[in-house]
C-alpha cells in the first residue's frame, strides 16, 4: 500500500459481504447475544447508526440485545434523547462472549478501546463503517468509503434484513446522517443522501426539534468558553503549501473554568473551518495533561486523513482526527510537518 489515506476499503461492500452479513444476523440462534460497539468518544454517527440498528435488531425478535463504548459510559448531552437509549450499557456490562458483535464508525480496532477483545471472543464480528481508512477488521466488513454516514450503511443492512423503518429507527439513522453530512452541506451528500433522509423523514420524525437539540443547543458555560477559545485562534497563511492554517487549542482548565465537559468542544471546529484565508482547520483538545485530541478540516486543497493517518488516527479527506501527545504546540508542529509531507506526495 504506497497510499495510506486509500485504505483497504477499496470501493464498498459486493455482493458476497451483504449476503454474508445478512446471514450472519438471519441465522443467529433465538437465544443469541448481539452486542454492539461504536467508537470511543462517541459523536452522532456512531451513536445514532448503533441505536438505530439496535432498534432495528429488536424489530427483528432480537431479545438478548446490548450497545455499548469504550470509556466513561457518559452520552454527550446532544444525544441525550435519541430512541434506543435503554439498549446502552457500561463497557464492563458489555456480553464477554456475545454471539454477534457489531462495530459501528470505527475506522480501526483502536477506536474500540478495550472492547477491542470482543473481536476474538464473539462468534461473529460484523464492521459497519464508512472511513478510506479503515482497517477491515471484522469478520465480515461492510465499509464505503462513498457512504457519508455509517447510517447509510445500517439502513442499507437493515432494509435488507426486511426491517420496516419506523420512528425510533429512523431518528438515530437521522442523526447520524445529518452530523455526517454538516446538515446536508458536505461533499458526500448525494442524491441517495437526499432519498434516505425522505424515507427517514417519511416515518414522521421531526427535523426541526432533532436539530436544535443535537446542533443549536449548548449551555452559555459553553459559549463564554467558545469566546475565549475562538480568540486565541491562529491564522497561518504559509502553512499547509501557502494553503493556509488556522488552529486553536482547549485545555482541561478551559473546561474547569467553564464548568464545561468535554463535548461541548466538539462543535468548536465548525467555527474554526470557515476562516476564508486557510484550507486546513484544526483544533487541538486536551483530554488528559499530556493528550489531546485534534479535529481537522480542509476545504480540499490538502487530504487531511493523510495527515491524520501519518499521526495514528484516520477520517476522511475533508474530516479527519488523531491522538496528539506532548505540548498542543507539539501537537501543531507534527501537524504543520504533515502537512507539507503530504503536499509533497499529493
Ligand atoms: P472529528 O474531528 O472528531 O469530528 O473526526 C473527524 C473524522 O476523523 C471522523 O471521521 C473520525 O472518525 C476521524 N477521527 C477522529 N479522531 C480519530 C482518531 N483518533 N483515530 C481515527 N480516526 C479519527
Ligand atoms: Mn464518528
Ligand atoms: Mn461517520
Amino acid at each position: 500500500m504506497t497510499d495510506p489515506a486509500a485504505g483497504v476499503a477499496g470501493t464498498g461492500p459486493d455482493e458476497a459481504d451483504w449476503a454474508a452479513a445478512v446471514a450472519a444476523v438471519r441465522d443467529l440462534p433465538a437465544d443469541a447475544q448481539v452486542q454492539l460497539i461504536c467508537h470511543v468518544n462517541p459523536d452522532g454517527d456512531a451513536l445514532g447508526s448503533m441505536l438505530g440498528f439496535g432498534l432495528g435488531l429488536r424489530q427483528l425478535g432480537v431479545r438478548q440485545l446490548r450497545a455499548t463504548f469504550p470509556g466513561p459510559p457518559e452520552v454527550p448531552e446532544p444525544f441525550r434523547a435519541l430512541p434506543g437509549l435503554d439498549l446502552l450499557v457500561a463497557e464492563q456490562d458489555a456480553y464477554p462472549a456475545p454471539d454477534l458483535v457489531v462495530c459501528f464508525d470505527a475506522a480501526s480496532e483502536s477506536r474500540l478501546g478495550g472492547l477491542v477483545d470482543r473481536l476474538a471472543t464473539a462468534g461473529t464480528a460484523l464492521v459497519l463503517d464508512h472511513h478510506a481508512s479503515n482497517t477491515m477488521f471484522g469478520g465480515i466488513n461492510l465499509v464505503d468509503p462513498r457512504a457519508a454516514a455509517t447510517s447509510v450503511v445500517a439502513e442499507e443492512l437493515l432494509a435488507r434484513l426486511g426491517v420496516r423503518l419506523d420512528a425510533g429507527i429512523a431518528e438515530g439513522l437521522y442523526v447520524a446522517l445529518t452530523t455526517d453530512t454538516g446538515s446536508f452541506r458536505f461533499e458526500a451528500t448525494t442524491p441517495a443522501v437526499h432519498e434516505l433522509a425522505a424515507r427517514l423523514l417519511a416515518t414522521g420524525i421531526r427535523p426541526g426539534d432533532i436539530s436544535r437539540r443535537v446542533f443549536d443547543t449548548r449551555p452559555f458555560g459553553a459559549v463564554r468558553l467558545f469566546g475565549e477559545v475562538m480568540c486565541r485562534a491562529r491564522l497561518e497563511p504559509a502553512a499547509a503549501g501557502g494553503n493556509g492554517l488556522v488552529w486553536t487549542y482547549a485545555t482541561l482548565d478551559d473546561l474547569a473554568r467553564h464548568d464545561q465537559r468535554p463535548y461541548v468542544l466538539e462543535a468548536l471546529i465548525d467555527s474554526v473551518r470557515c476562516t476564508a484565508e486557510a484550507d486546513v482547520s484544526c483544533v487541538v483538545k486536551q483530554v488528559r495533561p499530556d493528550e489531546w485530541a485534534v479535529s481537522m478540516r480542509s476545504k480540499g486543497a490538502v487530504d487531511v486523513s493523510r495527515v491524520a493517518v501519518a499521526l495514528g488516527g484516520g477520517g476522511h479527506k475533508f474530516a479527519a482526527g488523531f491522538t496528539g501527545r506532548g505540548s498542543a504546540d507539539d501537537v501543531v508542529a507534527s501537524i504543520r510537518a504533515e502537512l507539507d509531507k503530504a503536499l509533497i506526495g499529493a
